[in-house]
């Protein structure tokens, strides 16, 4: 079935979406982007997500050619139109088409993209059992390089980590920063309970700070939970307790090895099932 996409100002059929082999989004990954949930037909964390794409669209001097209420209204009307009840909403703001320099001055007209689909989820079999990670030997983009805050249209960090896990068999691979600190995984945040307080590393360990991780540190406070965003090394996560990561697409899922490494009871513990629950408790409400 052929979607409706959002692109620069109307709704067009899939086939006819298509952007300039001169825009800089495809040129140099110039341009910033959103993955966002539709829960019962609602817009999940709607406003985080348009607060997010403004911030990294300033963050790399891009103007977006619509107000944050205008875009909101493009991605519920793109979710309308395709009657997605529950599915994935992609955001994209692209930098336009330009020379073949890289000078954004010299492009014009930013495109704006929105494509509300169905999404494809981790199988049920890792919820229930929880998923293995390697170390990338792959480091996170130095912050003072390209922020990982930014959630760009250069992605290549992540795909190279994330290949370095396919390799080894993983679905996700854990990501260290320069300094050798724990960051995140390739398109998900991580986070350790240990001795029943829940840890995660703050923004300047060099992450992209996750919707649903900052979701998760709300849900764990109002369930009495201490959380802490505190530097991590691979020390903490080889002692923790249990270990799950957040994002988007995944929610809440635990990951029960590192390196070959059993994490804990090497089985989901009771906290990360507790968190999924009550994120998924939210993700209804
Ligand atoms: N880190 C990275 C690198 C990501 O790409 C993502 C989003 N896929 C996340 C963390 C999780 O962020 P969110 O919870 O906002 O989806």
């Amino acid at each position: 079935m052929s979607l409706q996409i959002y692109l620069s100002g109307k709704l067009v059929p899939q086939e006819q979406a298509v952007v300039s082999v001169f825009d800089h989004g495809l040129l140099y990954g110039d341009g910033v982007f959103e993955g966002i949930r539709v829960y019962g037909s609602k817009v999940f964390l709607e406003q985080e997500h348009i607060d997010r794409l403004y911030e990294s669209a300033l963050s790399i001097r891009l103007e977006i050619p619509l107000t944050p209420d205008q875009m909101i209204k493009a991605v519920r009307d793109t979710v309308a139109a395709n009657n997605i009840t529950n599915g994935y909403v992609r955001l994209v703001v692209t930098r336009g088409a330009g020379t073949l320099g890289i000078d954004p001055q010299r492009t014009s007209n930013p495109q704006v993209i929105v494509i509300a689909d169905s999404i494809s989820l981790y199988p049920q079999e890792l919820y229930d059992n929880g998923l293995k990670l390697i170390t990338a030997s792959t480091i996170r983009n130095h912050s003072a390089a390209l922020s990982p805050r930014i959630k760009s249209l250069n992605y290549l960090n992540n795909i190279l980590a994330k290949i370095e896990g396919t390799d080894a068999g993983t679905v996700e691979a854990l990501m260290l920063n320069h300094k050798g600190e724990v960051a995140e995984c390739t398109g998900d945040n991580i986070f350790i309970v240990k001795n029943g307080v829940l840890k995660t590393p703050p923004p300047e360990a060099g992450i992209l700070e996750g919707l649903t991780r900052n979701a998760v540190i709300g849900l764990a406070r109002s369930a009495g939970i201490e959380v802490q965003e505190v530097p991590l090394v691979r020390h903490d996560i080889f002692t923790a307790d249990e270990c799950f990561l957040t994002g988007t697409a995944a929610e809440v899922i635990a990951a029960v090895s590192l390196d070959g490494r059993t994490i804990g009871t090497g089985k989901p513990g009771p906290v990360t099932d507790d968190l999924l629950e009550r994120f998924r408790n939210l993700t209804t409400a």
